[in-house]
């Protein structure tokens, strides 16, 4: 009730938007100009090692917006970088969902910025008993049983510690329906996808630059299953698409256009069809790697083996208790 209440209030203080004008700073060390005084901190994946998912920094005209922070501290350093530079107070930090590579990064910037107030959905609250609780066990197991690769310690051990402080990745303010809000003079359009990449995903629209910044509704080198419903997960990229979005902002991979989208769907959707019918699940991947070829490149071996893997937990049924209701 409290959290319910401190949203109307934040919604009720929001300020109205001003006209996205050219600030005196067009360039953030260490991260891709957008356009329309955005910019994106790229998230990383090298091999063996866990992802990090991209970040985007808006800047209104009485502070700056962040949009995901990372798992790593080289990401979360990156980003205070980028923000260093734009030399605005941070007031708010959008969090698409609790993947670990899209929150961690949490804890050290609202030690930077304690006045910043972090917006997400609720569905953390069921990972934190669930998903996180559960894979935190796993993990430890094999940490003691010296089955995990010595390359791959340092980050299994920061996602303990990660979600060790669970509680501190609650969002401050719960979004768990579309709001049109004004973060410190910058407009967004706050949507929600239910059941897709996990039980309630955000995904932020912006109006005034016709960009959607989706978090993991697209993902690459493939679309990451962990917490799915491959078939809501679909249904919401048909809301991206209608939402008139001339550029498309991934959790993970570079910004696609509106046609490059449209062909990711379309590598998605019959990669799902695949999997959920009777060819050889091989074909299945190699059917993704060919349809997302132009993204994976060089990459397109972990792709397959990745590939191979999310296929095999969409056919056997592994993800349809991510479905439900
Ligand atoms: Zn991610």
């Amino acid at each position: 009730m409290r959290r319910a209440l401190a949203a109307l209030a934040a919604l009720a203080l929001a300020s109205c938007a001003t006209p996205i004008e050219p600030g005196p700073v067009a360039e953030l060390p260490g991260a891709v100009a957008l356009g329309d005084a955005t910019w994106l901190v790229p998230g990383g994946f090298e091999p063996g090692r866990s992802p990090d998912g991209n970040s985007v920094i808006l800047r209104g005209s009485a502070g700056a917006v962040l949009v995901d922070t990372g798992r790593h501290a080289s990401h979360s350093e990156a980003v205070s970088r980028a923000l260093g530079a734009l030399d605005l107070p941070l007031a708010a930090i959008v969090n698409t969902h609790w993947h670990l590579d899209h929150v961690s990064g949490n804890l050290p910037l609202k030690a930077v910025h304690p006045d910043v107030r972090v917006y997400g959905t609720s569905a953390v609250e069921g990972a934190l008993t669930g998903f996180l609780a559960s894979s935190a066990a796993s993990s430890r197991k094999a940490l003691a049983a010296g089955q995990i690769p010595a390359a791959a310690v340092p980050d299994v051990e920061g996602d303990l510690q990660t979600i060790g402080r669970g509680s501190e990745l609650r969002p401050d303010i719960v979004i768990d329906t579309p709001h049109d809000i004004v973060f410190a003079g910058r407009a967004l359009s706050l949507r929600i996808a239910h059941h897709a990449v996990t039980e309630r995903d955000l995904w932020i629209y912006d109006v005034a630059a016709r960009r959607a910044i989706v978090g993991d509704l697209v993902t690459l080198p493939v679309p990451f299953f962990d917490t799915a419903c491959p078939e809501s997960w679909l249904a919401a990229l048909g809301e991206v698409a209608r939402s008139g979005a001339q550029q498309i902002v991934p959790g993970h991979g570079p910004v696609m256009d509106r046609r490059g989208f449209a062909r990711w769907r379309t590598a998605f959707g019959d990669f799902i069809a695949c999997a959920r019918g009777s060819r050889a699940l091989e074909s299945c991947s190699a059917g993704w790697v060919s349809g997302a070829a132009e993204w994976i490149g060089q990459d397109s071996a972990r792709a397959k083996a990745m590939a191979d893997h999310y296929g095999e937990r969409i056919r056997s049924k592994k993800l349809d208790g991510f479905c439900k209701a």
